[in-house]
């Protein structure tokens, strides 16, 4: 497992541009972390990887966000309103499958939607400094153990 410390918000949007660039169409991305982690700013910076202009919004409210208009789309999603109903009618293995990136925050509430392979990445914050982060790269998969060293193997 790869891992970073981050001290701003720049640095992690830095780390995620660069694994951006590598993003094919198919891949999921879970972000795991509490509230304020660093979730959506990591998809920022991925979205500046995939040559997206438009700006990253939180998905909080709309369960999923779709930006077409990069190098290949974005489907940005966060499920954390699905934890009391599930995900089973929301037909999101068609997302999965399709001809984009999704990212999903909270993606523990849907679980059993998940395709088998992913990349899973974890967000700490640190009791000591409220700008530090440790983000965790953890591969499911040949596929993002590929992803992960073309990203960051320099
Ligand atoms: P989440 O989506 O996990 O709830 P957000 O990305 O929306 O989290 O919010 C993270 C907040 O923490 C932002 O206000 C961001 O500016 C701030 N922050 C401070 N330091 C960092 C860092 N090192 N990495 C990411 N975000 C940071
Ligand atoms: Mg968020």
């Amino acid at each position: 497992m790869l891992e970073f410390q981050t001290t701003q918000p720049e640095e992690t949007i830095t780390i995620a541009k660069k694994l951006g660039r590598q993003l094919q169409a198919g891949d999921v991305l879970l972000l795991d972390g509490d509230l304020g982690a660093g979730k959506t700013t990591f998809t920022k910076g991925l979205a500046e990887g995939l040559d997206i202009k438009r700006y990253i919004k939180s998905p909080t409210f709309t369960l999923i966000r779709e930006y077409p208009d990069g190098r290949i789309p974005l489907y940005h999603m966060d499920v954390y309103r699905l934890e009391e109903t599930g995900a089973s009618d929301l037909g999101l293995e068609e997302y999965f499958d399709g001809d984009g990136v999704s990212v999903i925050e909270w993606s523990q509430f849907i679980a059993d939607e998940l395709p088998s392979d992913y990349l899973t990445i974890h967000f700490n914050k640190n009791d000591d400094d409220d700008q530090m982060r440790t983000l965790v790269f953890e591969p499911h998969g040949a596929r993002y153990t590929a992803l992960v060293e073309a990203s960051f193997d320099n």
